[in-house]
């Protein structure tokens, strides 16, 4: 029988930036993945999922040597953000004003995850099951028994970062608290006519918002952009049966002018449910990512704190190694909950009001808004202040 120090379940953006994380602090781990990462090139259409990644993120990939080989693929930086629901309320947050370059990159989730799997693929310390899953798992004081597929490992922690309906969770008997949110999101990447790569924007509406993400390359229209339609589940559902003609021509009429002509190439629906684990460790199991907290997306935080998740344990389990104490002793290990537990809730709450307030249909409260949204475009401090935050910085 196989052992390691750390089982990772789930080889996805999170699960692959935390073997590296313990595989560079000297550990031997063991990464599960269900499938395969497909090969990259110039020429392979975008993913549909894309992500907004902050500069703490990017420095995360940094450190754990994925940025360069990313930055070699695609990726689009953007240094301006632009938020309104009446042209009135137009506010826009800028890089410079927080002495920054950019505000973060757009990024292909796929191209994430294969940039951390080159670095795996030729790290001594990580051995991969893939593909592979788990079947079941047991646990003593000392030790996780991992009963997988193809072969039963032993670890000192298991780390799930198998994603929402986290298996590892369910039998770990972890509860959660939450809830599906109205609305669900379509993603549909595009070409876009007009070039407007260094911003990304969101117009709010009541019944969600809509948003232009941009990704970089060179269409026969001009550019390419993700496009997110948040909307009600049934008027996503009837979005989603239209040609791509069809659905353009939605979009002309209900995205704003300054997106300029489309055309669309891919597109897709997505549920948003929000959750949060009642806990995120089980004696010797973990929970990391989106297995422990899914948030809604309008303001691209949710794998940013998964990644922030990530950072903390690895400098917990660092500090401990230096320190002389046992990295794998359970008290150790609930030093990751008590210091990301907080800062996740509060992220999570922050996006709950966001959505609650944009979707409120009184009159009140969208003239309290928008006057709000013109308030904190003149208040520089505090804008400034709440962009900082979003960049992880
Ligand atoms: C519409 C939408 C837009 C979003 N936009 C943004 C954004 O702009 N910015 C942002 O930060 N976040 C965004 N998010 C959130 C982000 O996509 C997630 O937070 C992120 O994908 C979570 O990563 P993860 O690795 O925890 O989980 P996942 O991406 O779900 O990965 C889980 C991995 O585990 C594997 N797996 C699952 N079960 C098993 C098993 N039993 N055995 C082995 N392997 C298994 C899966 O194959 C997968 O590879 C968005 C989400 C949605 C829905």
């Amino acid at each position: 029988m196989k052992n390691f120090d750390c089982v990772v379940i789930g080889g996805g953006m999170i699960g692959a930036a935390s073997a590296v994380a313990l595989a560079n602090l000297g550990l031997k781990i063991g990464l599960v993945e269900l499938s395969p990462c497909h090969e990259f090139s110039a020429q392979s259409s975008f993913d549909l999922r894309v992500s907004a990644i902050s500069v703490a993120t990017q420095q995360l990939l940094e450190q754990l040597d994925a940025w360069h080989s990313l930055s070699q693929k695609r990726l689009c930086p953007y240094s301006r953000l632009g938020v309104w629901e009446t042209e009135l309320s137009y506010t826009e947050f800028d890089a410079q004003k927080i002495e920054q370059p950019i505000l973060g990159h757009i990024v292909e989730n796929k191209l994430i995850q294969l940039s951390l799997w080159e670095v795996i693929s030729s790290n001594n310390n990580i051995t991969t099951f893939c593909p592979d899953t788990l079947k079941a798992f047991t646990q003593n004081t000392e030790q996780v028994i991992v009963e997988l597929e193809s072969q039963t490992i032993t670890a000192k922690l298991l780390i799930a970062a198998d994603g929402a309906n986290s298996k590892v969770r369910a039998l770990a008997n972890i509860g959660v608290t939450g809830w599906d949110y109205n609305q669900s999101a379509m993603l549909i990447n595009v070409e876009t006519q007009l070039p407007q790569q260094n911003i990304t924007w969101q117009q709010f509406y009541e019944t969600g918002p809509v948003a232009m993400l941009p990704l970089s390359g060179e269409s026969e229209l001009g550019g390419y952009a993700s496009l997110v339609w948040y909307h009600q589940k049934s008027e996503i559902k009837r979005l989603s049966s239209l040609s791509n003609h069809q659905l353009e021509e939605q979009i002309m009429d209900n995205f704003p002018t300054r997106l300029g002509k489309i055309k669309v190439i891919d597109k897709g629906t997505f549920p948003l449910t929000r959750k949060h684990a009642n806990s995120y460790q089980k004696g010797r199991v973990l929970l990391l990512g989106d297995s422990a907290h899914t948030i809604n997306p309008m303001a691209g935080q949710g794998v940013n704190i998964g990644f922030k998740d990530v950072k903390a344990l690895q400098q917990i389990v660092a500090k401990a190694i230096g320190n002389g104490e046992s990295w794998s002793d359970i008290h150790v290990l609930a030093r990751y909950e008590k210091q990301r537990r907080n800062d996740n809730l509060m992220m999570m709450t922050t996006m709950d009001m966001l959505y609650s307030s944009f979707s409120h249909p009184s009159t009140i409260v969208k003239v309290a808004r928008n006057i709000g949204l013109m308030l904190a475009n003149h208040s520089g401090a505090i804008k400034n202040k709440a962009l900082a935050y979003a960049c992880g910085l």
